[in-house]
């Protein structure tokens, strides 16, 4: 299987959460993840994963982006009180699909894979406030069970995107490129609720950290994005690595470990 190392590494935007503003830590500053990084750079040239670290820094927790107005998907609330105007189709668990702001919305929560595409204008510009307290909630969590969380990649804009995916396109072709790798407007980076942590490898899952967060992240608002044998349903292969976050859902998609897809939960499809 290709494997889709470099998926995120480039538009990588965590920052540090300390209370210090000046700080620019970057949550992947730390020497374990250094190394994983540097482990993936066979394949990533133009990384800007440790472009932005400070030694001097004493966090390497992530910062929120810059607040927008875009409804949170935290918040079930936002989308689902809004009138029905922005209706614009039932899934086949039949729950309604929301368009706002170009946006679409199930039961509240954003949905970028391959049938629903984010507008190139959407751009959160770092991971949101949402993402990154529960992170690093879960990060503490997972640190006092001896697992050490990192962000690899975080954020990507639809550019950055875009130049990603075509250049996987023209390493390997389009259709192996469309199992690892979300075309622009596709990607859930794109929204700044997902993340790559700790390592972009098959292999990931079967580590203690791996293990850790396939097991806990539900805890925390997130889910294991692209689970095992799934790949006819979300469209992508394999990702152990790959968490976004959902809010309250995600107990629900855990389903005591074998968990079940974005895809299914909703009843909506992702297919290009
Ligand atoms: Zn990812």
């Amino acid at each position: 299987m290709a494997m889709p190392l470099i998926l995120g590494l480039v538009g990588c935007d965590a920052k540090d959460n300390s209370d210090n503003k000046t700080s620019n830590a970057n949550p992947t500053s730390t020497s374990n993840t250094r190394s994983n990084v540097n482990e993936d750079s066979n394949v990533l040239s133009n990384s800007n994963v440790t472009s932005n670290s400070n030694p001097t820094s004493n966090s390497n927790e992530v910062k929120p982006a810059s607040n927008t107005n875009t409804p949170s998907n935290s918040n079930k609330e936002t989308p689902v009180s809004t009138t029905k105007t922005n209706v614009v189709g039932k899934t086949t668990k039949g729950y309604d699909i929301e368009k706002i702001d170009g946006i679409y919305y199930v039961k509240g929560i954003l949905i970028a894979n391959k049938s629903y595409a984010l507008p190139s204008t959407y751009a959160p510009g770092g991971l949101k406030s949402e993402f990154t307290i529960a992170y690093n909630e879960m990060k503490k969590a997972a640190k006092k069970d001896g697992v050490t969380l990192s962000v690899v990649s975080g954020y990507r804009s639809y550019n950055t995107q875009k130049t990603l995916y075509n250049n996987y396109v023209k390493r390997d072709g389009k259709a192996a490129a469309d199992t690892y790798s979300a075309r622009a407007g596709h990607s859930e980076h794109q929204t700044g609720l997902a993340a790559d942590l700790n390592k972009i490898s098959d292999s990931f899952g079967e580590t203690k950290a791996g293990k850790w967060l396939a097991n806990n992240c539900y805890k925390y608002g997130f889910i294991l994005r692209y689970p095992k044998g799934k790949q006819k349903i979300t469209g992508y292969v394999y990702e152990p690595w790959h968490f976004r976050y959902i809010g309250d859902e995600a107990v629900n998609l855990y389903n005591n470990g074998n968990w079940i897809t974005l895809e299914e939960y909703l009843g909506i499809d992702s297919k290009y």
